[in-house]
């Protein structure tokens, strides 16, 4: 069977189930998750080509999180699901059955069920599928599974609801969600570009997030890339078009200005209108990466700058803590350039030291670990957080021996998890998440199943029927274009 991340336990039979354009299914009537319901069924319509439709019903004949499809009328009894396991999938000639620990286990198994559907005839009147039989039984490796994704000026909504259903598909627990200029806030119109998405245009992508049982992590950037735009190019959201908000940052622009009031209360309000936007989370990325400039206007240079910084980022950390959130902060400046080998991401320079607040630096905050030069399953860094105190996630890039030897490194260190980055490279290295995401599901032997190759025309094959484009040429695939120019 093709199904990625590839399951913990897969046992195959003889035998296939076989079924038409029209399925009845039953699901817990303690299954809250309504949205999760009205996108499965859309899920099922698009993975039988648009022939299919499953009407699910709620029963209160099931145990929680449980949901079933049978032919014929006979005793079903659910195979019981072991501690640890995250959903049992079995399918026999006449019935589907999937248990999960919880809703978003049940969704998990929902997503391996739609990844095994094969038609048999298209048709049209006469159309058939077919699932082989199959008993499956499933757990992931890490806990936390995250991807961080940008929405920059180019980033179509089109491609943003393809990595998010196909990131959901691929079972991560979390997707952070970095805005470059390209949401429109209530509190400053100068905090995205003209052609930036209403909170109306975005609330469909986290409702379907959501409904694949991802958290939305929001992020935004609370000291250095004030810019929200990349440091190569130059641009610069707000003072591109107001120069006069100059003292909101510091004088490159670059950083927020910490001494500004004005700049803490702007960023107060752009933490709620993300909160309120992305729904429940128990995190909010700060990010804090590369903050080259930091305290380096008149009045931030003249004062104690690691308390600057240190009650600063705590003090974030209390508010989000009002609304049971935790900080999640890059690690990069908390790591000292001249302790670290070359191959080390360690952005605290000698002229700032910042790496000294360490000890200062409330123990909740969890730190993102980013190493992309890192080949070894080995993290000095990680463990290096660690023994300090911090919960830490490792942070790989596009490169794939990269993400596997992060991935490794954090199971070996018992770490919290991985959250694979993807930045503007994103279009080119697609096929990054499923393999992220099966460096953070599988065993080291499943993971040793999967090729390449396949691994690239199979989530081709999955984006097409997650968002049909229906001969949109610009929408499909993950480019506009087949050629760049
Ligand atoms: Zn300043």
């Amino acid at each position: 069977m093709n199904i990625f991340p590839v399951p913990y336990k897969t046992e195959e039979s003889t035998g296939k189930f076989n079924f038409g354009s029209a399925v009845d299914a039953l699901i817990s009537d303690s299954f809250k998750n309504e949205e999760a319901i009205e996108l499965l069924g859309e899920l099922w319509t698009n993975f039988t080509l648009g022939v299919g439709k499953l009407n699910i019903v709620k029963s209160g004949q099931l145990n929680e999180n449980q949901f079933l499809i049978v032919n014929k009328d006979s005793a079903v009894d659910f195979p019981p699901l072991e501690d640890g396991f995250d959903y049992n999938l079995q399918i026999t000639d006449d019935r589907i059955m999937i248990e999960g620990a919880d809703d978003k286990g049940l969704i998990h198994g929902f997503s391996t069920l739609l990844q095994a559907i094969k038609p048999v005839n298209l048709e049209e009147g006469k159309e058939k599928f077919a699932i082989d039989c199959v008993s499956i039984s499933d757990k992931p490796a890490l806990g936390f599974r995250g991807i961080h994704v940008c929405v920059f000026p180019e980033t179509t909504l089109n491609f943003l609801k393809k990595v998010i259903l196909v990131s959901g598909l691929m079972k991560y627990s979390h997707i952070v969600l970095e805005f470059w200029g390209m949401l429109k806030y209530d509190v400053m119109p100068e905090l995205s570009w003209e052609n930036a998405y209403t909170k109306d245009q975005i609330r469909p992508l986290i409702k379907d997030a959501n409904a694949l049982g991802m958290e939305v992590i929001p992020m935004f950037n609370h000291l250095g890339h004030a810019t929200q735009s990349r440091v190569m190019y130059g641009k610069h959201v707000v003072l591109d078009q107001n120069p006069k908000k100059a003292l909101l940052f510091e004088p490159d622009g670059w950083t927020w200005c910490l001494s500004n009031p004005e700049s803490l209360a702007l960023l107060r309000e752009i933490r709620k209108e993300l909160m309120e936007l992305c729904g429940p989370s128990e995190y909010f990325h700060l990010g804090c990466d590369e903050a080259y400039s930091f305290a380096t206007c008149d009045i931030c240079k003249n004062t104690d700058k690691h308390s600057l910084l240190v009650n600063y980022l705590n003090g974030l950390s209390e508010e989000l803590k009002q609304d049971n959130r935790r900080a999640i902060i890059w690690g990069d400046m908390l790591l000292d350039r001249a302790a670290w080998g070359p191959e080390i991401v360690a952005y605290s320079r000698p002229d700032q030291r910042t790496h000294e607040i360490i000890d200062r630096l409330d123990k909740s905050i969890m730190i993102a670990d980013w190493q992309y030069n890192t080949q070894e399953p080995k993290l000095p860094t990680s463990e290096h957080f660690m023994e300090k105190g911090f919960d830490v996630v490792a942070c790989p890039w596009y490169d794939w021996k990269n993400v596997l030897s992060l991935s490794q490194a954090t199971k070996a260190l018992n770490a919290s998890g991985l959250l694979v980055t993807t930045w503007h490279t994103l279009n080119d290295h697609i096929v990054l998440i499923p393999y992220a995401a099966s460096t953070a599901w599988c065993t080291e032997e499943n993971l040793n199943k999967i090729e390449s190759q396949q691994l690239r025309t199979t989530v081709a094959s999955l984006q097409r029927k997650l968002v049909p484009v229906n001969g949109v040429y610009e929408n499909a695939g993950w480019n506009r274009n087949e050629i760049k120019n």
